[in-house]
């Protein structure tokens, strides 16, 4: 049976989302969100902000491979150049026990 709408993957619990990084679908709350504030791509720490957000796994290495893929660009629809260092520092500041090894 097809439901119309989007595909849900049976037995797993919660919403998820593809890190625009690495592309592996993650339960949502494992992943940072992302929102464009101007030209800033800034994380939204409280899942507050408004406006198209990007979700990525909390790891340098996943920014790394957004920024090379100009991930963010499809993400949030601009033609760019971005600004990922609020991104950066953050993640430097704050580095996540989920990061992905390299
Ligand atoms: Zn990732």
């Amino acid at each position: 049976m097809r439901q119309s709408g989007k595909l849900e993957y049976g037995g797993r619990r919660g919403p998820q989302r593809t890190c625009v990084g690495c592309r592996v679908r993650t339960a949502k709350s494992e992943l940072l969100r992302l929102v464009l504030v101007g030209d800033h791509v800034v994380p939204d720490l409280r899942g507050r902000l408004p406006g198209r957000g990007a979700s990525l796994h909390p790891a340098l290495s996943c920014l790394e491979l957004a920024e090379r893929r100009r991930a963010f660009l499809r993400a949030f629809r601009v033609p760019g150049p971005l600004d990922v260092s609020p991104v950066r520092a953050h993640l430097e500041e704050n580095p996540m026990s989920c990061r992905t090894p390299s």
